[in-house]
Parts: C-alpha cells; sequence; structure tokens
C-alpha cells in the first residue's frame, strides 16, 4: 500500500492552491481511471485532491448558439442532455459508444479528456514503458501492439488515446477552458491532446496545476448527417480498434462542408485538414469518400500485428462517411437504462 493523502477542494480556487502546493498530487472525479492506474502502481499521486463538489456539473447553452459543459457533468448526463441530443446527436452517439452504462453514471467531462491510454504494458509496471517511466523503452514497438496506433507515433510511443467522446469534441471543432496559477485560458480541442514525439509522458498541452473547468461547443452540431462509427472486438464494452465521427453538410448530393475525425489510431484523436477539403464540392459518393480515406492514411504505417488497422480505418471512413450522407447515423441505442 503506498500511503497518500486525500483532500476536498471546495471551490476552484482551492483547487488550484491545493495543486499548487504539491506536484505530485492528482485531482480525482469520477475515478473510473484514477483509481484503477493507482491500484496498479502505475499512478503514484502523494495526495488526492477530490474536485467532486466544485459547481462545474452544468450544461448551459451559449450566447453563440453553442453549448458550455462542466468539466464534472457526467457522461451519461452529457449522452441524454437535451440539448446534446437535439444538436449534437453524434456527440450522444460517441460518447453512449463508450465504456458501460456504470462507467458513463460515473466518468466525468474533464476525466474522458484527461484518461490515460489502454496500452497492456503502461498498465504492467513490469515492463519498460516510455509514458509510465520515460527512458525505459517501449514494449509495443515489437510486441502485443494490434491495438495500437498507425498515424503520428514515435519511436518512443505507439499508443492510442482511448476516448470516444473526444473524438466527436475534435469533429466539432470544441475548446477546453481551463485554470491555474497562471489565470484562465481556453485551448482548441485539437491541441489539447499532443503526438508522443520523444516525451510520451505527457498527454495534453495542461500546464502543471492546471484545472479542466469546461468544453465549450461552437453552434455548428452536423444534427442532420452525421455518424459515429466504432469498430471493435466487441459490440460492447471494449475501447475501439478504429472510430470515426463523421459530420456532413449537403447541398443535393453535393458536400458543401464535410469533416471527419477517428480515433483508435493516433495518440489523439486524428483530423486532416488535407483530407477534408477532398470532400469540399464534391458529390457525396463512396469514390468521394475513398479518396479523401487515402489522403488522411497517405503516412500511415503499420506495426507487427496492427497493418491491417490500416485497411480497416480505410473502410471505416468510407462507411461512416456513407451513412452520414444517407442520414442513417447507426447511433447507438439511446434507451435510458434507469
Ligand atoms: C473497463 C473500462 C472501459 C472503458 N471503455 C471506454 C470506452 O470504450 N470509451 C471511452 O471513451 N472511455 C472508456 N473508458 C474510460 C472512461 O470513460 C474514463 O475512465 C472516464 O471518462 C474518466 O473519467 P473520470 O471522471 O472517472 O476520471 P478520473 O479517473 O477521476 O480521472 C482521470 C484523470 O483525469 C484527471 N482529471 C479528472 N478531472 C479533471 C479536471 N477537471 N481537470 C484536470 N484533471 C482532471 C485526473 O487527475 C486523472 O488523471 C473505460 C473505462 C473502463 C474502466
Ligand atoms: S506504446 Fe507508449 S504506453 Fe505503450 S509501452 Fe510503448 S511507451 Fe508505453
Amino acid at each position: 500500500m503506498i500511503n497518500f493523502e486525500y483532500v476536498r477542494a471546495t471551490d476552484v480556487a482551492d483547487a488550484v492552491r491545493q495543486m499548487a502546493g504539491d506536484p505530485r498530487a492528482k485531482f480525482v472525479a469520477g475515478g473510473t481511471n484514477l483509481i484503477d492506474l493507482m491500484k496498479m502502481d502505475v499512478e503514484q499521486p502523494t495526495r488526492v485532491i477530490d474536485i467532486t463538489r466544485l459547481p462545474l456539473k452544468q450544461v448551459e447553452p451559449t450566447p453563440e448558439g453553442g453549448l458550455r459543459i462542466g468539466a464534472l457533468v457526467r457522461n451519461t448526463d452529457l449522452a441524454y442532455h437535451p440539448l446534446v441530443e437535439k444538436q449534437y446527436p453524434m456527440l450522444s452517439s460517441a460518447i453512449m459508444a463508450g465504456a458501460s452504462q456504470q462507467l458513463r453514471n460515473m466518468a466525468s467531462t474533464g476525466g474522458n479528456l484527461l484518461q490515460r491510454t489502454r496500452c497492456a504494458y503502461f498498465y504492467d509496471t513490469a515492463t519498460p514503458c516510455n509514458k509510465r517511466t520515460p527512458g525505459s523503452g517501449c514494449s509495443a514497438i515489437d510486441g502485443l501492439n494490434r491495438g495500437h496506433a498507425i498515424l503520428g507515433t514515435s519511436e518512443a510511443c505507439i499508443a492510442t488515446h482511448p476516448s470516444d467522446m473526444c473524438v466527436a469534441m475534435t469533429l466539432l471543432d470544441a475548446t477546453v477552458h481551463v485554470t491555474g496559477p497562471a489565470g484562465d485560458r481556453t485551448i482548441r480541442f485539437a491541441d489539447f491532446h499532443r503526438l508522443p514525439g520523444d516525451t510520451p509522458q505527457r498527454d495534453t498541452n495542461l500546464a502543471p496545476g492546471e484545472i479542466v473547468i469546461a468544453v465549450g461547443l461552437p453552434a455548428k452540431g452536423f444534427a442532420n448527417n452525421y455518424t459515429y462509427l466504432k469498430i471493435r472486438d466487441r459490440l460492447s464494452y471494449a475501447f475501439a480498434l478504429v472510430s470515426i465521427a463523421a459530420g456532413l453538410v449537403l447541398d443535393g448530393d453535393t458536400i458543401t462542408e464535410g469533416r471527419f475525425a477517428l480515433g483508435g489510431v493516433a495518440h489523439k484523436p486524428w483530423r486532416d485538414p488535407n483530407a477534408e477539403a477532398e470532400l469540399r464540392g464534391q458529390p457525396a459518393t463512396a469514390a468521394t469518400f475513398a479518396r479523401a480515406a487515402d489522403v488522411l492514411l497517405r503516412n500511415a504505417r503499420g506495426y507487427k500485428y496492427n497493418g491491417f488497422k490500416i485497411e480497416l480505418a480505410r473502410r471505416c471512413i468510407v462507411r461512416g462517411l456513407t451513412q452520414a450522407a444517407r442520414g442513417t447515423p447507426q447511433s447507438q441505442s439511446s434507451k435510458k437504462i434507469v
């Protein structure tokens, strides 16, 4: 048993103050990732700062027609929120594709952004892992890497980011509102998560001591032509091998705007402006979508066991965009389980 101190933050300023006093402290929200990591000795915080009582549980419309989602809004509450279901059904769908009902009932919006990779070596303290112990090596590059990344990898790490929700938020051009010792700032969602480079221990661009307080969504939600498609080994309770969030604006059969983001393929949700440019002004056909897939995957690299993901991603892109164009999003069941 590794001892740690448990404290409860009374407000956001108190949370920031408590964190600033101890660089090895960690915030805990739903605890669905952090507590597992502590049990496995992967995370060893000296102090756990409980933020669950902070007033960050609201989903509020913004004057610009978007939404502001508090960092402590639970995944279930967000997926079933009437404004999210109506304006951002792709986000509801992505959240419902993740984890299990019980986990979604506990997991918070901020925690989902900051959940750590599911690379098995990261969780196994008997093996080298640059993300867990910088400089120790990467066991996955020559190991069992079936679930690992095919885009944006480095010699130091080939892990993926496991979130579904973040793939939809990337597509929606969300923003992350944070505060910390240096004050408030807003980070574009696309810049929030990092590629591994030679510092895979850093998952995000959050500065030391900063706390996520909210996620902002702009007004555009692609509510008519969207999909979230998740390909995985089991139909539920499994992380994505490849997933896609797709959103189109159509004029007849012509695409006036098209976006798509992939999950399960990189250290962060993956979007490529050059691939999306292939969609603009083009007919919404499988041939158009295949061209966009080729552009997005032009630098994809497979390892010993995950080469299949390149073709899987290509097919996933064509199918996801086709579903979006047809207005058949193949959403997860949105039946509430009470
Ligand atoms: C078996 C299993 C299956 C899962 N399957 C999926 C899946 O398919 N798809 C998917 O997307 N997710 C999946 N998850 C992940 C789950 O969604 C995350 O564990 C959850 O979203 C984390 O949220 P939390 O509030 O519990 O975070 P916590 O465990 O409380 O915290 C996680 C990290 O975030 C930090 N943190 C939390 N809140 C803040 C904040 N406001 N500001 C700064 N730092 C913060 C903590 O310090 C910690 O480092 C699965 C989890 C499990 C256990
Ligand atoms: S892929 Fe990344 S997380 Fe997995 S063993 Fe290598 S360094 Fe660690």
